[in-house]
């Protein structure tokens, strides 16, 4: 529909509505949403009922926005904010979005609204923004800092981006007849680079684009695969969740054509570009080349079109995109795909963790319909039952209280992203309730700054991590026993500090990162424990050294350096972001409406063959583990 189309039905619409005089001055596509421009928004902010029936006469995201003319320049209007708000209420920052809101964030929210929300009326009145008040998260955050800046930055480029992207949404459909394929461009019957595309006649969408970091050489998806080419026909990039193997090769597609978006939940795409940048420093570290450098990462940044779970929205002009909870790490999602006015609908589960942890709900498994279901089976084989949360917390507090009481120390790599916060959760109840002595635990390697991206993201947690978070004073993340390292001298002193400690580091593989610094230093003495928590990937010396290595050579700063492993080496399984067979198998028996078809990756290769096998023997679905590089067609 073109926009004059589009903004002559929603001027019919608000007439039948609402009374005379209220005027329209603009209609744009900005992204997935229509957005409408009036001088008349209080209208519209008391009537709710207007902005819903826009939505449903339009079949769009409908958004109503106050006409530039009525707004401040953000700067003046910060200054205005400023001086009407106290200086107790301690802001902490202002920013400006799309949407003619602006957010003003601060340590005591109640005196930014004043009594009975005078300051905000004052405020409006003057600016002509709509202010929004929130709770300044407790740890700041570097990363949602930059990233805010950087798109207040970059803000006219963003608009024409979003433009641009709207109006290729709303591109009228070729004719004829319809289907629908999907390609497996990596992490098929493997971990690691997992990359989907969807393709029906009219679009195509890549769902993830990771890197293999366990490959010898550049661990890429099959970019070049003709279903892909050229980038610039692709409609959509959709990222699951911010791990390197599912979005680790993303900024690379910038730098060869793709210039549309990437839809992901706002967590996801902040901890994706602190990933992604840690990613090329390591790379540059091992005197490696990177496959692209920071501008790629920004390009990224300003093209992401953040989505809450639940929340529908249009992709292409046959393809509607909804996110759910996946229960994973902070921000994952399933993707769900709604193809043609009804023709097809697919899910693909990203990493998924059907069961309730520290963190986070368990992932979702209903959706409105659905035929084809991709999902992963990292512990999909016959055998891999693991523990429940709680008795994974026992042996880990078990572990701690043997080894530190001994006046050994703990070394656990980890990601930055999900397991560390859960096993921070476990240590910092260990020392609460004096089961083992006021003990440092160090975070090395971007952990603490994940942590902080947690806090910035509250609405993504559990409930009850929520709750504890904003009760000053309980917040766990927040206490005494947590130390950063932010030095190389620092992480020198520790190797050499013969006091008891936990160290968590990262990479959680142990293919490069701090990790090998406190791992070099230690690995010969039998008073260590290293401890893994994670799935370690074949071809990873965590992997190895599960295995029982007795000798390993690592890479030291260039030249091979044989180390003899006499630390202790624990497993404790159970505190896996991935479900275990048995959640794997109730996730799609309790599935509603349960698949036709399965189709099984992001696994080794006989746990994906073992899994789809499985299902279709108890649930009578078609099942396949395809290989990389097949196109099957749905429908
Ligand atoms: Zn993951
Ligand atoms: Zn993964």
């Amino acid at each position: 529909m073109s926009l004059q189309a589009v903004l002559g039905e929603a001027e019919d619409i608000v007439k039948k509505v609402v009374p005379a005089g209220v005027e329209l001055t603009r209609v744009e596509f900005e992204g997935p949403v229509v957005v409408i421009y009036t001088r008349n928004i209080d209208v519209f902010a008391d009537n709710q009922e207007i902005v819903r029936q826009l939505a449903q006469g339009l079949r769009r995201r409908v958004a109503i926005r106050p006409d530039p003319s009525l707004l401040a320049a953000p700067e003046e209007a910060e200054e205005v904010i400023r001086a009407i708000i106290p200086e107790e209420a301690k802001i902490s920052s202002i920013y400006f979005d799309e949407t003619g809101e602006v957010t003003i964030e601060a340590l005591s929210p109640g005196l930014v609204i004043g009594k009975q929300g005078t300051l905000l009326n004052d405020i409006k009145k003057k600016i002509g923004w709509a202010p929004k008040v929130v709770r300044a998260p407790p740890i700041p955050s570097k990363t949602v800092d930059e990233i805010r800046q950087y798109l207040r930055s970059v803000h006219d480029d963003r608009q024409d981006f979003l433009r641009r992207t709207g109006r290729r949404i709303s591109r009228e459909p070729s004719p004829g007849e319809q289907y629908v394929r999907i390609t497996s461009l990596g992490g098929f019957r493997q971990v690691g680079r997992s990359a989907t595309l969807l393709m029906t006649r009219e679009s195509k969408v890549l769902v993830d684009c990771g890197v293999d970091v366990s490959a010898e050489n550049n661990g890429a998806p099959y970019l070049h695969a003709p279903e892909l080419m050229p980038l610039e026909s692709l409609d959509a990039v959709v990222i699951t969740h911010a791990h390197l193997d599912h979005c680790g090769i993303v900024p690379i597609l910038y730098k060869y054509g793709y210039e549309g978006p990437i839809y992901c939940t706002p967590p996801t795409r902040d901890l994706s570009s602190l990933l992604q940048l840690d990613y090329i420093k390591v790379a540059f570290g091992e005197g490696k080349k990177p496959p692209y450098e920071s501008p790629q990462i920004r390009e990224a940044v300003k093209s992401t079109l953040p989505l809450k779970y639940g929340e529908t929205t249009d992709i292409a002009p046959d393809i509607r995109l909804t996110l759910q909870n996946a229960g994973h790490i902070l921000g994952s999602a399933t993707t769900h795909f709604h193809i043609g006015d009804g023709l097809y609908n697919v899910a693909i589960s990203g990493d998924i963790k059907f069961e309730r942890t520290w963190l986070f709900n368990p992932a979702v498994n209903k959706f409105p319909r659905l035929e084809t279901l991709i999902m992963e089976a990292t512990y999909g084989g016959y055998h891999d039952t693991q523990p429940s949360r709680q008795e994974a917390a026992r042996r880990l507090k078990d572990i701690a209280k043997r080894v530190l009481n001994r006046g050994g120390k703990l070394l656990i790599p980890v990601f930055a992203v999900g397991r560390s916060q859960e096993v921070m959760l476990v240590m910092e109840e260990l020392v609460r309730k004096g089961e083992i002595p006021q003990i440092p635990v160090y975070l090395d390697g971007m952990i603490w700054e994940a942590t902080a991206i947690h806090t910035a993201y509250p609405e993504y947690l559990n409930n009850q991590l929520r709750t504890q978070i904003f009760q000053t004073g309980e917040n766990p993340f927040l206490s005494g026993i947590f130390e950063r390292v932010d030095s190389s001298d620092m992480r020198a002193n520790i190797c050499d500090d013969p006091d008891p400690c936990v160290v968590l580091a990262t990479s959680g593989m142990m293919n490069g990162g701090p990790i090998m610094e406190y791992f070099k230093a230690w690995a010969d003495n039998p008073k260590h424990t290293l401890i893994f928590v994670g799935f370690n990937a074949e071809g990873t010396l965590a992997r190895r050294i599960q295995k029982q290595a007795k000798e390993i050579t690592v890479n030291d700063r260039g030249k091979p350096l044989t180390l003899r492993l006499k630390m202790d080496v624990e497993t404790i399984d159970g505190f896996s972001g991935h479900s275990d067979r048995m959640q794997l198998m109730n996730y799609v028996g309790s599935m509603e409406p349960r698949p036709e078809r399965v189709l099984i990756g992001h696994g080794e290769e006989h746990k994906c063959m073992d899994l789809a096998s499985s299902l279709y023997k108890k649930f009578g679905m078609e099942t396949r583990a395809p290989y990389n590089l097949e196109t099957l067609r749905l429908k």
